[in-house]
């Protein structure tokens, strides 16, 4: 039998699917703000060597450790007088967005920004005493992995006719409004997060409102213009010089593939530091009834019926923090094994030798 190495990245699969929400979902009831306009926003105290504005947050990533001691915000008194907490730089491009906006008679204002993962672990603790736990991990986001907790994530709400347009479902009314504003955000560093038909890659559902900055025009750019997520971004970014062989299957399609082919590149992302060599179909014949029963038996809640193979070789950092893979290593044929979801798409379900 071969001896098998799981790294730790499994735990995190596991959890990710009793989180949910991350912008819609709870907020905390915000404090009345005394300060007056918006354009008067004062600067938080303390801190900062600088942030990385190019940082993935999201389900399967959580904020860097030393983040809350290196940011740096500002508040501002949003159209329906709440407090809104900003990180300093995406505020000022904020500002030059909205304007740009103004000029086109399209007016918005910021519903929510930044979240402290004490306030998340609060509403947490909250839920959990109100309503069990079950319910709590199935309602909010798990402290520290919201993207608002950079304060680089900024959701928008709109105002027509003098209106505060900020409920999610009257919102969505207004593709046209949204697409005006998604055509100007890579003009000013910001990028749209949540795409339509991309809850497999990022974890949520569409929401027009929820931009991110990333302080990079060009990449901003990039990323819009080629209509991909932040996560696929970085998985491409990284993997230029990857070599893909899909091989020749009856099972799966290319598109299949191809999507499975994203996922692994957008959870290897993860792996710091780790250089991707390639990624090979591990061919119909690795897809057997034994293979499948021994995921769904590691993966009770899955009661998965498809599964496809992927055989990686790449190369570990000479200090890798991941204590479950050795460092400066060439690992090859290093299996990933992914499972069809119900919304059709994959998941990643087991890796190792
Ligand atoms: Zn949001």
């Amino acid at each position: 039998m071969k001896k098998r190495i799981l790294i730790s990245l499994i735990l995190c699969l596991c959890m990710t699917a009793a989180i949910l929400a991350g912008c819609g979902g709870t907020k905390t009831a915000p404090d009345k703000a005394t300060e007056a306009a918006t354009e008067a926003a004062t600067v938080d105290e303390a801190k900062s060597d600088g942030i990385d504005y190019m940082a993935l947050v999201n389900k399967t990533h959580a904020l860097p450790e030393d983040w809350e001691a290196k940011l740096e915000t500002v508040h501002m008194t949003n159209s329906i007088g709440d407090d809104v907490e900003v990180e300093k730089k995406a505020y000022d491009a904020y500002l030059e967005l909205k304007a740009a906006l103004e000029k086109e008679n399209i007016f918005v204002d910021l519903d929510s920004a930044r979240r402290s993962v004490a306030d998340q672990q609060r509403i947490m603790d909250d839920f959990t005493e109100k309503y069990g736990k079950d319910y709590a991990l199935k309602t909010v986001a798990a402290p520290g992995y919201s993207e608002h907790h950079t304060g680089l994530a900024l959701d928008l709400y709109l105002i027509i006719d003098g209106k505060d347009i900020t409920e999610n479902e009257d919102m969505v009314q207004y593709p046209e409004i949204w697409a005006k504003i998604h055509e100007k955000l890579a003009d000013y560093g910001f990028i749209l997060r949540y795409l339509e038909g991309r809850e497999h890659i990022t974890g949520y559902g569409y929401e027009p409102w929820h931009i991110r900055y990333i302080d990079d025009k060009d990449i901003a750019k990039e990323i819009m213009q080629k209509d991909i997520t932040f996560e696929e971004y970085l998985g491409t970014a990284s993997g230029a010089a990857v070599e893909i062989d899909l091989g020749n299957s009856e099972l799966y399609s290319k598109d299949d593939l191809d999507a499975a082919v994203l996922q692994i590149k957008c959870r290897f992302a993860s792996l710091d530091g780790c250089e991707l060599h390639s990624i090979r179909y591990a061919g119909d014949s690795a897809v057997t009834d034994e293979k499948l029963a021994e995921i769904n038996k590691k993966n009770p809640d899955g009661k998965f019926t498809q599964i496809a193979g992927f055989l990686m070789d790449f190369h570990t950092p000479k200090n890798t923090e991941n204590t479950s893979l050795e460092s400066d290593r060439e690992y090859t044929d290093y299996q990933w094994w992914l499972a069809r979801t119900a919304d059709g798409g994959w998941e990643i379900v087991d890796f190792g030798y």
